[in-house]
């Protein structure tokens, strides 16, 4: 995962992510940039929601923005956790 040369909006909290604070993934298809010229879409979210959410598929820019990366851990883990008891039920 590169860090994120441009700053956008966090496809996970969908709150804004300065350029630097997240990582950036190419994502399917083209947007227009400078002089209508076609660029590769990025998918931007922040480093702490990447961890936070790593595994799982919430993309809808609703998720809990964690404050840090320890907070991060702390929600990975409860997911993970919800996920197992999910799957024993
Ligand atoms: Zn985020």
């Amino acid at each position: 995962m590169a860090t994120n040369g441009f700053s956008g909006v966090c496809y996970r909290c969908g709150i804004a992510c300065r350029a630097g604070a997240g990582v950036a993934e190419p994502a399917p298809g083209y947007k227009r940039g400078t002089g209508g010229r076609l660029v590769q879409n990025w998918n931007v979210q922040h480093a702490e929601c990447a961890l936070a959410y790593r595994g799982f598929r919430f993309d809808i820019g609703a998720c809990e923005r964690p404050k840090d990366m320890a907070d991060a851990d702390r929600i990975h883990a409860r997911l993970v956790l919800a996920q197992m008891r999910g799957a024993a039920a």
